[in-house]
């Protein structure tokens, strides 16, 4: 490992700039690239010239976890103000209240069950013959039922994979995916909020440092490596091997924005279970932010598909041919010397935020301890697969 010279970083989201910042803060110079026009990656908010409503530009980001140290990190960077995630979907007609829950359950069924009551009837509704269920479809069912199969999980899952569900592994559904109470709170980790100026202030706090240098509009090539003692890299793994093993597979989303004078659904996020919508939900960005008064309000219509050359990659598909060609890159990346791969692309899982800074922090503490050792550091620190 060479002890001295300038950190280069690829990336300047949640990943490049924790790992910068730590970094810059042991006295290493930082030069971070990225290939778009602003910090924060996919986390990127901005605030909307004409309704002053602060949009989540690659989709809605909502911080939650049960990590104190990661909280308290954020914290540093931003007041984070009290928010929780109600989300909605519209079902043959209906609006229902998600997750799953006691009022989802008594209102689908037309029922006023108490939870042991609720438990009982939905264990009537599983399919018990299906005993050690393969697909996502066989796993639903045996948890579920077909009721609440077809009107909650079926279309949605079909329009957000592009694949029916009897083709995706059961385990994604890891859990019974039922609450038998009325807590309708999306996630369940004891800190949740939103940054009261939006991520992509936050992550300019975080790179705020004066040995961090951060050059935008700037792709990284890889022959640029040799410029730096080591390099963290944060952009997608095969990109940077050049698709040498092929395409991993991703599913991307297009957002179709439209303006509404007033408030358009009276909710976050409302999803869109029926496949004869095209869409998988729609999202209305000023209630992200319920403590900011706007009359004018900005939604996106979300569609997902398969990601093709010019798309962005949002969603690690991880089905059995990626993960095949996954582990040929895994191998080519292990032979490399004085380069990390870390992050959502890097490593080609599904982080969420708070997932992204642990694995930063961590990251950035194992460089800076194998360097006073004089040992080297390996290609993940967090291995893909
Ligand atoms: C639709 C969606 C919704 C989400 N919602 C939530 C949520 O509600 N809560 C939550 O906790 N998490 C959420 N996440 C996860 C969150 O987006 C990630 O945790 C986070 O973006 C990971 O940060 P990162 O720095 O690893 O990657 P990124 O944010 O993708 O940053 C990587 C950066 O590298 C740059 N780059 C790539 N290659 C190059 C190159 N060769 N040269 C220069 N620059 C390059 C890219 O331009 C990009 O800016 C969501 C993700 C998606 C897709």
């Amino acid at each position: 490992m060479r002890v001295n010279g300038r950190i280069g970083i690829v990336g300047a989201g949640l990943s490049g700039a924790v790992i910068g910042r730590e970094l810059a803060l042991a006295g290493h110079q930082v030069e971070i690239f990225d290939m778009r026009s602003h910090i924060a990656g996919n986390c990127h908010t901005e605030r909307d010239q004409e309704t002053g409503v602060m949009v989540h530009v690659y989709g809605p980001h909502i911080f939650h976890t049960d990590d104190s140290e990661v909280w308290d990190y954020v914290n540093r960077f931003q007041a984070f103000m009290p928010y929780k995630n109600r989300v909605k979907t519209t079902s043959n007609g209906q609006v229902y209240s998600l997750p799953v829950n006691l009022h989802t359950i008594n209102q689908f069924f037309g029922k006023t069950f108490r939870p042991d009551e609720a438990r009982s009837f939905i264990e009537t509704q599983a399919d018990k013959t299906i005993e050690d269920p393969a697909t996502f479809e066989e796993q639903a069912l045996r948890f579920v039922g077909n009721d609440l199969y077809e009107a909650f999980f079926k279309g949605y899952t079909q329009k957000q994979w592009g694949c029916s569900p009897t083709e995706l592994p059961a385990s994604i559904l890891k859990r019974l995916p039922v609450r038998f109470n009325y807590d309708d709170n999306y996630f369940a980790h004891k800190y949740q909020g939103m940054p009261e100026n939006g991520y992509t202030d936050m992550i300019g706090r975080i790179l705020d440092h004066p040995n961090i240098h951060v050059s935008l509009n700037t792709r990284f090539l890889r022959a640029q490596k040799e410029d730096f003692a080591h390099v963290f890299y944060s952009g997608s793994l095969d990109g940077y091997f050049d698709h040498e093993f092929g395409p991993l597979g991703y599913r991307t989303l297009d957002f179709e924005r439209f303006d509404y004078d007033g408030d358009y659904q009276g909710c976050a996020v409302m999803n869109y279970g029926d496949v004869s919508v095209p869409y998988t939900r729609i999202t209305e960005h000023k209630h992200f932010s319920p403590w900011e008064e706007h009359k004018g309000s900005v939604c996106y219509r979300e569609f997902s598909r398969i990601c093709g050359d010019d798309d962005i990659p949002y969603y690690p598909i991880r089905l059995v041919k990626d993960k095949e060609q996954l582990a040929q890159y895994v191998e080519r990346a292990n032979a490399e010397t004085s380069i990390t791969f870390v992050g959502r692309l890097g490593t080609y899982r599904y982080l969420d935020m708070d997932v992204t800074i642990r694995e930063a922090l961590d990251t950035a503490r194992q460089y800076l301890g194998r360097l006073s050792e004089g040992a080297s550091m390996p290609a993940f620190q967090h291995s893909p697969i």
